[in-house]
């Protein structure tokens, strides 16, 4: 089966670009939870409207992915920031990266709460220290040292996300619990964008996977797994099953399959989605390549997502449908 969400869209007008994505495994299309629908498409496009200011006035896709990535984590209905899932033992440990295209710094955070936009914490290992990664006391000492603003855990609780680990818990006590109910493990937050320039820049932040093990980092903060950016290729930011993606090095797979081989940004990332199928890996990415081509591919049952039309418009999509033109 070929991934879903995969029509080739834009690059011939090398302008600015700039796709989201809220998490592959969307709520069911028949649930009860499909009343939602229009909440998660008015978050993907206060995401996209926020990006789209700043490349709009000229500013840079690092930036303009930061400030998407920031409204999603705003957000209590996506697996970042404020709406993060819980572990098995009842914390919360967020994961988060930024990378800019332009010279390939990076910068990232795993397993903390406390920054109120784990997206901006990353922002500043980039841009504040020599490193690439903090983790744990580190990474909050360095984000209190850096005046990244800080929220107490209350900020960060929901009763959805709760029931969600009662529910996960339940299902592993009856020895069920590999089922497929993307919605109800995962999610992530991630955004890619090209700016005027030709500059590339990706971002992805995370809660995790529901009920992962006190100290599990995933794919989001892993440079070449979760996110990757190079102003020679393209940017990509994943969300589905971490460790698979780790396994397959997904983003930087589909950037080496552009640098080395002859595919387009379609051809690799759906190629690389497909493949990741095999080893058993469900997820999708958002990319977006030099020439502001943009790709966004999945095989779940569906990925919260949208990108910018070359007029500006947005275009929103959930399950394997037309997008939503708003
Ligand atoms: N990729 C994230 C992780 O494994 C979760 C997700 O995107 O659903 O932590």
């Amino acid at each position: 089966m070929s991934a879903s969400g995969t029509a080739a869209i834009g690059g011939d007008n090398g302008d600015c670009a700039l796709a989201v994505h809220g998490g592959a495994g969307t709520i069911r299309r028949d649930g009860p939870s499909a009343r939602l629908a229009d909440s998660y498409r008015d978050g993907l496009c206060r995401a996209l409207s926020a990006g789209r200011e700043i490349l709009a006035a000229h500013g840079t896709a690092l930036d303009a992915v930061t400030q998407a990535v920031a409204s999603l984590e705003d957000d209590p209905l996506f697996n970042a920031g404020r709406g993060s899932v819980f572990t098995g033992t009842g914390t919360q440990e967020m994961d988060a990266a930024v990378m800019d295209g332009c010279d390939r710094r990076a910068g990232a955070v795993a397993g903390v709460r406390g920054p109120r936009n784990p997206i901006l914490a990353a922002r500043a290992v980039m841009d504040h220290s020599e490193h690439v990664l903090l983790i744990g006391e580190g990474a909050l000492a360095f984000c209190r040292q850096h005046g990244i603003a800080m929220t107490d855990p209350a900020y960060f609780f929901s009763t959805e996300r709760w029931k969600a680990l009662q529910d996960e818990l339940e299902l592993r006590r009856r020895g069920l619990a590999l089922d497929d109910d993307d919605q109800r493990r995962h999610g992530t937050v991630g955004a890619v964008a090209r700016d005027l320039y030709g500059n590339l820049a990706a971002a992805t932040s995370t809660g995790g996977m529901t009920a992962k093990a006190p100290g599990r980092v995933g794919d989001s903060p892993i440079i070449g797994a979760g996110t990757f950016a190079d102003n020679a290729t393209c940017a990509v930011s994943a969300t589905g099953h971490g460790e698979y993606f780790i396994r397959d090095g997904v983003a930087f797979e589909i950037a080496a399959r552009l640098r080395h081989g002859s595919q387009s940004l379609h051809q690799a990332a759906c190629a690389v989605i497909d493949e990741l199928r095999n080893i058993g890996g469900r997820g999708g990415v958002v990319a977006v390549d030099r020439a502001g081509a943009v790709a966004l591919p999945f095989n779940t049952a569906g990925m919260y997502r949208g990108y910018l039309g070359p007029d500006g418009s947005i275009y929103t999509a959930m399950w394997d449908e037309p997008y939503r033109r708003s």
